[in-house]
């Protein structure tokens, strides 16, 4: 059984959301690569009363406890010592430690002061993890440790202690805990790795990708699990096995029943974006693009310009905000403009249209719509978008109602927008009658 690491963030900045814990989110990430079972991670503010219960709840269930933070020369920096004070034992000066903070401190003409000493103490048996960016050293404690009330023998245990500023933590985590890691996470019976990839869903929602795979999803080793993000499902595939080759190869086929159940709608995996993928799609086909934005501002001409090689497809994108630009550089009428207004699905596909014909491409996409907070109407409310799509085979177009922030919705279009192009690529003509 690989071993279990519960993560401690200690700062009231983390509390008052003035910061955000980046130093947790790579320790989680380097916990995974190394196969260490990572059930809890939990904040906490400066308050040593708080900081020893997170502690002992932490080394009642986890094999090795990793502190963030709390290890500066001031009053409100308290690891050390709650540390101390949950195994019972005091803090000591290590020589070695406080030579360099001194040595340190002198090669900047500064003379130290007691709170630097307290950097250079450790509890009593704790070993210095060296800090190449920073004073205070790391601490590593590996000790029996008596489960609260005194409830059985004492368990092995390890405590992980390290500085807060991401420059000083990060290399440490990186170098330091992950060797030890290495040696260490996969438990008695050797080691595992994590290994996942996320498969990208586009053009269907959570619920229909869960219904779907809903027999797959309740499986052990892999395990697939769906997460919904804007406009879009990830489903995660994850196997442990002793080695990446091993996982890997009880997640293959695993992947391609999920790909053959999700068809035609994973558009990539992992980092990929739906951009790019629209992109490489067009172009294996040999299809070209052009766009025009109103409401989304050059976000679907971003988007599909954010990877390498956009130049394969896509020809022009144009941010046509004021209806006399989308009468001059679309081709847009006034009458048009005038009976349905230029949040409408006649504009929008004069504007696909007309983009289209400008830069001879084989599809043009036109966006209109109402981002908010203002311009709203009881016909057309905030979050009211047409996408209209045009090809040779003729043009559609699809009215949204889209909910949440400005932000949101111009997202949401653009990810529409997005989707209905790799439909057009994917199924041609097809993909203008739905
Ligand atoms: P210092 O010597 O700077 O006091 P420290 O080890 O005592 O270091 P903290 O005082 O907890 O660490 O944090 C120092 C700084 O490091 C914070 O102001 C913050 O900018 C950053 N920091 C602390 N914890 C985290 C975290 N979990 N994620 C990202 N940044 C953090
Ligand atoms: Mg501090």
């Amino acid at each position: 059984m690989a071993r279990i690491v519960e993560a401690i963030a200690v700062g009231t900045e983390l509390l008052l959301g003035q910061i955000a814990n980046t130093n947790g989110q790579l320790l989680a990430q380097v916990l995974a690569e190394h196969g260490a079972l990572h059930f809890h991670q939990v904040v906490v503010g400066d308050n040593r009363a708080r900081l020893v219960a997170a502690l002992r709840q932490a080394l009642d269930r986890a094999d090795m406890v990793v502190t963030i933070g709390g290890l500066g020369p001031t009053q409100d920096d308290l690891t050390k010592e709650a540390v101390a004070e949950v195994f019972g034992c005091g803090l000591a000066l290590h020589e070695p430690s406080w030579e360099r903070i001194l040595g340190r401190m002198r090669a900047r003409g500064r003379e130290p002061t007691p709170n630097n000493r307290r950097q250079a103490e450790l509890p009593e048996g704790a070993q210095a993890i060296p800090n190449d960016h920073g004073t205070a050293p790391g601490v590593l404690l590996q000790a029996p440790y008596l489960p609260e009330a005194g409830r059985g023998a004492p368990l092995p245990r390890v405590v992980v202690c390290l500085p807060g500023p991401p420059n000083e933590f990060r290399p440490m985590v990186r170098g330091f805990v992950a060797n030890y890691l290495e040696r260490w996470a996969a438990g008695p019976e050797g080691r595992t790795v994590l290994f996942s990839r996320s498969l990208r869903v586009a053009g269907i929602g959570e619920s229909e990708t869960e219904h779907r795979i809903t027999d797959l999803v309740g499986s052990d080793n892999p395990t697939v699990a769906t997460y919904a993000k804007p406009g879009e499902v990830e489903v995660r595939v994850t196997a442990r096995a002793p080695s990446p080759p091993e996982a890997e190869a009880l997640l293959t086929p695993l992947e391609a029943e999920l790909r053959r159940r999700l068809d035609p709608w994973v558009y990539g995996v992992d980092e990929d974006t739906l951009g790019t993928a629209v992109i490489r799609e067009l172009a294996a086909r040999g299809l070209t693009l052009a766009v025009a934005e109103s409401c989304t501002g050059g976000l679907l001409s971003e988007r599909l310009t954010d990877g390498a090689g956009a130049s394969a497809a896509f020809l022009l994108g144009a941010v046509t905000y004021a209806n006399h630009a989308k009468q001059r550089m679309l081709g847009v009428s006034e009458e048009q403009l005038r009976a349905h207004g230029a949040v409408s699905e006649p504009v929008a596909v004069a504007m696909a249209r007309g983009v289209r014909e400008a830069a001879g491409a084989s599809l043009g996409v036109g966006i209109t719509g109402i981002a908010g907070p203002d311009g709203g109407t009881a016909e057309k409310p905030v979050g009211t978008v047409f996408v209209a799509l045009a090809a040779a085979e003729g043009a559609a177009c699809r009215r949204l109602q889209l909910g949440g922030q400005r932000a949101v919705i111009r997202w949401r279009a653009s990810q529409d927008a997005l989707v209905g192009i790799r439909r057009y690529a994917l199924l041609g003509a097809e993909a203008l009658r739905a």
